[in-house]
């Protein structure tokens, strides 16, 4: 029988609608939602061919439970009873990632388990490693850690800053938007890269600075607009506070000082500065609408050890512009996974309850009265310092849903040394991948096709997840999974396990939902209805929020946090390590790739991983275009293939971090960290790249990660 079901595309954030056409409860193909208004009918090529990773054969169908040595096969009962007792003697040692792979009802229920019944704030998820410095700074400056505009203001804006993300490769339908703009309107583009992307060819200024240099970058932006007159007083002084201050240390330097510092033409920095902060009108902007300017950021911001100085010098920007609050301005640190804006919007974080609602005695007081049971009071660990405290004893059981640090952490070699050390290992996921090889239990979760649910995607849009298709083997859904397990062991811990007991995603939802301010107008109902609503929804009868800050921000006033520029990263090359690596993603292949390496049609195009090289390098070091190449830093080695291009600059390559061939680019990276936000400095570190010689031939990826044998 032939089937269509509309759902949201389970890749990147997004969140473009699909229809998964299925015939006798196979996956035939997936196409395009003409009326889902994220993505108007577009698909890039993971999400229309990504989708078989679904039915694959690799996919975990029965729980597995460590013995002797071995993952061997086990009952649901056997696993989750083995669990259970193993949990409860490590409360108080205890961390668990989320997924923001996952739905908005599996996160919910995730960290209710990890606050009512293991009685910790330790969850976090990946946002610790893609945007956690740009929620920090927007929360200290606006009071919302948040995308303030939708996918539309792109299209309505009349000047594009795009810095340290490719959406070509990453965020494709947003790029494409992007592009709409510029080729329909006459947007003004700015493009910001280390890396010449394939955006920059629009671009009307395309400023190429050196690795770790941004802050001086912003803030020689922001010079220049302070020199020309440029900035909104009126904005200013209504709408901010700290600009005296903030302008003080801008003025410290000058344009041609800050330009110097980061390897840019001042010219080129004056006018991009230019266009940000007074763009020309673009086509068809109404007469009595002022000219308007986005600004979008990946991780090419973040991944540093000041990340977050680094959006801090980009939001000082919009206050300065004022292009904040209105149609066609805002800004938009791009969210990297199809789910990471609703995994902490759930909840899964470690300094704030389900809608960033701080641990204060009433808030908490909220969430006590409807879980019958207390909570903690106290922040939690960090992922990445989850990770690291595995040394100290501080963390000695994970239960880890839907991600593969052993994929995702920095400096690889460290981190498997440190899992290993765990007493106790719990994986749910859909495949045996590198960190569920060294788990005592790996439980078989369902794929977004296989579950009702919801995702909220960059544009703060809750959408909704369809069953497709039955379920892989004894498969189930993460909250399904979780549920059962805190059922087992609530009644040990004081909580009543009918907190547990929901009958369906929307039973999660509504409890979501209830609890959560910005959600409390969104239902099952209203979604089925009306399609994707985008918070806050305070009330039923509330339309959803395009474009946050119109007349205030959350915390009143906006923030000018003065920054300086800092030693670009925490290590540079040398003699030994002569070259800057910087890391990033391929259109083809989904971050680490534990998905799409299961896609024949995307491994077609991308087989080994690119080694991009700047051809004077090239040609100091004989590597020819094509050639194989090692990649070593001091935590380790790969091997990849040469690609020869003056896109990257001079003394930098660039190497994606989807794992090919057992090679895999965090073998290499650095395990240092920004405060406060606690990323890692994927972006920046010392490498040196080799021609493979035949004496290479056992290098065939970084340094290995042996599983377990307890
Ligand atoms: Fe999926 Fe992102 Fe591609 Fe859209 S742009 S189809 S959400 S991967």
């Amino acid at each position: 029988m032939e089937r269509k079901t509309v759902s949201t595309c389970p890749f990147c954030g997004v969140g473009c609608g699909i229809v998964v056409h299925t015939r006798d409860d196979r996956i035939t193909w997936v196409d395009d939602d003409p009326a889902n208004p994220s993505s108007r009918g577009m698909l890039c090529v993971k999400g229309r061919f990504g989708i078989p990773f679904v039915q694959h054969p690799d996919r975990l169908t029965t729980p597995l439970v460590r013995r002797d040595g071995e993952l061997q096969p086990a009952s649901w009962d056997e696993a989750l009873d083995l669990v259970a007792e193993r949990l409860l003697d490590y409360r108080g040692a205890f961390g668990s990632f989320a997924s923001a792979k996952a739905t908005n009802e599996d996160a919910f229920v995730q960290q209710k388990f990890v606050r009512l019944v293991m009685g910790t704030n330790n969850i976090d998820h990946c946002t610790r490693l893609c945007h956690s410095p740009s929620v920090e700074a927007m929360l200290v400056q606006l009071g919302s850690g948040a995308t303030s505009n939708s996918y539309i203001d792109y299209e309505e804006a009349s000047c594009l800053v795009v810095v340290g993300c490719d959406p070509d490769s990453n965020h494709p339908v947003i790029a494409s938007r992007m592009r709409k703009a510029v080729d329909d309107y006459g947007t003004k583009l700015v493009v910001v890269n280390p890396k010449r992307i394939d955006l920059a060819s629009r671009a009307d200024v395309f400023l190429q600075p050196a690795p770790g240099t941004d802050v001086a970058l912003s803030n020689g932006m922001a010079r220049a607009i302070l020199d020309e007159g440029l900035e909104d007083r009126g904005f200013i002084a209504a709408r901010t506070e700290g600009f005296e201050a903030w302008r003080a240390v801008v003025m410290e330097r000058t344009v041609e000082e800050y330009a110097q510092a980061c390897g840019v033409d001042p010219h080129a920095l004056r006018l991009a500065a230019r266009l940000y902060a007074r763009p020309p009108a673009r086509r068809g902007l109404p007469a009595d609408e002022r000219p308007g300017s986005c600004l979008a950021w990946g991780m090419g911001i973040t991944q540093h050890t000041h990340g977050t100085d680094n959006a801090h010098a980009l939001i000082n920007l919009a206050l300065l512009a004022g292009h904040l609050g209105r149609p066609g301005c805002g800004i938009s640190p791009l969210r990297g996974q199809n789910n990471v804006q609703g995994c902490g919007d759930a909840g899964c974080i470690p300094d704030s309850l389900p809608g960033y609602q701080p641990y204060r005695d009433d808030v908490a007081a909220r969430f006590e009265e409807a879980w019958h049971a207390g909570i903690p009071r106290e922040p939690g660990i960090k992922a990445t310092d989850m990770v690291e405290r595995i040394a100290t004893g501080e963390i000695r059981a994970m239960y880890i849903v839907g991600e593969n640090p052993l994929l995702s952490e920095p400096n690889l070699a460290h981190a498997g040394d440190l899992f290993r050390r765990l007493d106790f290992l719990v994986v749910q996921d859909l495949f045996l991948h590198e960190t569920a090889e060294l788990a005592d239990v790996v439980l078989p979760a369902c794929s977004f096709a296989e579950k009702d649910g919801t995702f909220t995607n960059s544009e703060r849009r809750v959408q909704r997840v369809r069953q497709a298709v039955p379920r892989v083997g004894q498969s189930r859904a993460d909250w399904e999974i979780i549920c059962d397990l805190a059922r087992r062991m609530a009644p040990h811990v004081g909580v009543d396990p009918g907190q547990f007991a929901y009958r369906s995603a929307a039973d999660v939802f509504a409890e979501m939902a209830w609890l959560t301010p910005q959600l409390r107008g969104i239902s099952y109902e209203r979604l089925e209805r009306e399609g994707g609503i985008q918070w806050p929804c305070p009330s039923p009868d509330h339309p959803g929020t395009r474009y946050l800050y119109a007349e205030s921000f959350p915390r009143g006033l906006g923030k000018f946090v003065p920054v300086r520029q800092a030693a670009p990263a925490a290590e540079l090359p040398d003699a030994d390590y002569p070259l800057i690596l910087n890391t990033g993603r391929v259109l083809y292949h989904w971050h680490g790739g534990t998905l799409t390496r299961r896609v024949q049609a995307l491994l077609d195009q991308v087989s080994e991983v690119p080694v991009t090289i700047h051809p004077g390098d090239a040609e100091r070091l004989g590597i020819a275009d094509g050639d194989e190449v090692v990649v070593r830093s001091r935590r380790g080695r790969l091997t990849g293939r040469a690609v020869v291009t003056d896109a990257v600059r001079a003394g930098s390559v660039f190497v994606p971090f989807v794992k090919l061939r057992e090679s895999a680019a965090n073998f290499l990276t650095n395990n240092a960290y920004d405060e406060p936000s606690r990323i890692p400095e994927y972006k920046v570190c010392a490498v040196r790249v080799e021609k493979k010689r035949p004496r290479d031939s056992a290098l065939t990826g970084g340094q290995p990660t042996a599983s377990r044998d307890r």
